[in-house]
């Protein structure tokens, strides 16, 4: 066996996977007339700019200019090497490679140290609940969890556990498996001593959820303490393996259940995730009690872009529900959040209601983002005092302000109006001046968040034609292997102005040596350098008519010509004048005439 990729099985594979189909996996694309549209997973927007093209197999960002073939999107998504990306995708389509694998099959590599931290915890985790559901040892522990609602199901499916009450059971037991312990430490699984620098175990005598990456890899764990114990759940530290703000709880599990519906629950902890699940809530997903990163919404956005939050009920629940309202709002996420009476947490309001009553009171009863505001404005404010209820409603006309859906604008001012018999027509009037007041402020300001990133490059227009002419030639060139040979004899051994585009057509000429048909895809797997290869998928997603007249292919090919010769005459237009000043008028007239034959030649 081979430890390289045939050339073979490339194309295979590139011939065999659909572009959209891996795409899809991580973002939401919606089909636009040929092509298909999405938000870029490489940078943040809220307007779809990111183009893929199932004739071509090849993406495109109008945003950020990433572009490439369904191998440089693995490469540059998932920061895997170009073999990894195959391996990846032959195992999608179930194309044997007859190669060597080394044992991180088709995973990223890793050094030795991150790959013994994952391999400790994935060790630990199957330890564990084994311990948890097979042994005497356990046993308090399983009746403990039964006892508080948890089922044999999703004891399994969350694959918890249980560590013994030892002070070096873990130690000895990685120890013997050859793992060192300065690396242990590193990966937060066992704590060494000051006083001697012996070791000791983080978690002992603890109910232990394992946490996944989105790859379900255990990458950490969160001990949940049997009796009064502090603190109740004692968390791995971030470690290189994982980070808090990156990961979300549950998110390898409910992935398709949120693609499927697409829409996810956010919930506040990862117990809450159990018991919604336990209730039948598939989508459920949880932050690791910190607050919602951009890296978080870039993961949920690969999924779905409509989400309801389910955060505890309580004063600070609420706090923190509105800070990541706003930031989803903002990162163009569609929004509910569900309030739970009493201020509740899930894990609490399903204990004492049950699960029907928290599927259909809970999240089937939950508020708009903007019936919300209403609620979160209102808190602490007494409204039958007129000075804070006057306050209130403009704090809400300002928030429908917001609104970009007329329709939206005039529903929340009825209800408004409605609520405090005040008249709509002058809800709508004081609406309005709110609106243009604070656009008056907002000018000058920098560009707002929201602002649309236009699918065509106005940019390109205000380029030299030569810049243009070059482009579309290369456009036709990628489509038509005979024009591409038409124009290098119409070249006649002169190169392009732009030294990526030389560079462009000189790949593409050696590609249609072994290549008589022209394939965009393929194409690019031949390309290395990065810049290029974005400037080549940006070229195939220009608009370019069907065939190519000769009148515009001589016009195109005379830009790319004149273009030197144009800076010729400014070059010697600035001799002529240099030489007039220096009274020299037989060198200036002598320019003169060069200018005038090179001025013929154009
Ligand atoms: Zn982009």
């Amino acid at each position: 066996m081979a430890d390289r990729i045939a050339e073979e099985k490339i194309d295979q594979i590139r011939q065999t996977v659909d572009i959209v189909e891996i795409i899809s996996d991580y973002v939401q694309l919606k089909k636009q007339g040929r092509n298909y549209f999405g938000l870029c997973p490489f940078h943040g927007e809220s307007t779809p700019s990111f183009s893929v093209s199932p004739d071509k197999q090849i993406f495109h960002c109008f945003g950020c200019g990433a572009g490439g073939n369904v191998f440089s999107f693995l490469m540059e998504l998932e920061g895997v090497t170009f073999q990894e990306a195959a391996i990846k995708l032959a195992q999608k389509v179930n194309i044997d490679l007859e190669i060597n694998l080394s044992p991180a099959l088709g995973e990223k590599k890793v050094s030795k140290e991150l790959q013994a931290m994952y391999d400790a915890h994935e060790l630990l985790r199957k330890f564990y609940h084994h311990l948890l559901v097979n042994t005497k040892e356990g046993q308090h522990a399983l009746e403990y969890l039964l006892g508080r609602g948890f089922t044999r199901e999703s004891i399994d499916k969350f694959q918890i556990g249980y560590s013994l009450n030892s002070w070096d059971f873990v130690y000895k037991f990685l120890s013997k498996r050859d793992f060192l312990p300065e690396w242990m430490e590193k990966a937060g699984l066992i704590i060494k001593r000051e006083r001697d620098g012996t070791y000791f175990d983080r978690f002992r005598d603890r109910i232990m959820f394992p946490i996944f990456d989105r790859n379900g890899n255990t990458i950490a764990f969160s001990g949940r303490s049997l009796g009064l114990d502090e603190p109740k759940y004692l968390n791995s530290p971030e470690t290189a393996i994982f980070n808090k703000s990156k990961i979300l709880y549950n998110y390898h599990l409910a992935k398709p259940s949120i693609k499927k519906m697409q829409h996810a629950i956010l919930f506040e902890g990862f117990a809450d995730c159990i018991a919604a699940q336990r209730s039948g809530v598939e989508n459920g997903i949880a932050t690791m009690g910190t607050s919602l990163t951009d890296e978080h919404i870039s993961l949920l956005r690969q999924s779905s872009q409509s989400v309801t939050i389910c955060y505890d009920s309580d004063k600070a629940g609420i706090e923190a529900a509105f800070r990541a309202g706003n930031h989803l709002n903002d990162a163009g996420f569609q929004i509910k959040i569900a309030i739970m009476s009493d201020g509740m947490d899930p894990d609490e309001y399903i204990k004492k209601n049950g699960p029907e009553k928290f599927r259909n009171e809970v999240l089937g009863a939950s508020l708009t983002w903007m019936a919300f505001k209403f609620l979160y404005f209102r808190r602490g404010k007494n409204l039958q005092i007129e000075g804070e209820r006057l306050a209130y409603i403009e704090v809400i006309i300002k928030e429908i302000s917001k609104l970009t859906k007329a329709v939206e604008r005039d529903h929340y001012l009825r209800q408004l109006a409605a609520e405090f018999s005040l008249s709509l027509d002058a809800l709508n009037q004081q609406q309005k001046q709110i609106f243009f007041a604070e656009k008056r402020l907002s000018k000058g300001k920098s560009e707002p968040k929201n602002k649309p990133i236009l699918l065509t490059q106005p940019a390109n227009k205000l380029k030299p034609a030569h810049y243009t002419a070059e482009r579309c030639l290369i456009a036709h060139m990628l489509k038509n292997r005979e024009i591409a040979y038409k124009v290098q004899d119409l070249l006649a051994g002169n190169s392009f102005n732009i030294d990526e585009h030389q560079a462009i057509i000189t790949y593409l000429l050696g590609f249609y040596e072994d290549h008589l048909e022209p394939d965009s895809s393929a194409f690019l797997t031949y390309i290395q350098d990065d810049n290029l290869r974005r400037m080549i998928a940006n070229i195939e997603m220009m608009s370019i008519n069907e065939e190519l007249s000769n009148q515009e292919l001589t016009d195109y090919i005379k830009q790319v010509l004149n273009y030197p010769k144009l800076l010729m005459i400014k070059e010697k237009e600035a001799e002529q004048k240099e030489a007039e000043r220096q009274s020299d008028f037989t060198k200036a007239a002598a320019i003169g005439i060069e200018i005038i034959r090179l001025r013929k030649s154009l």
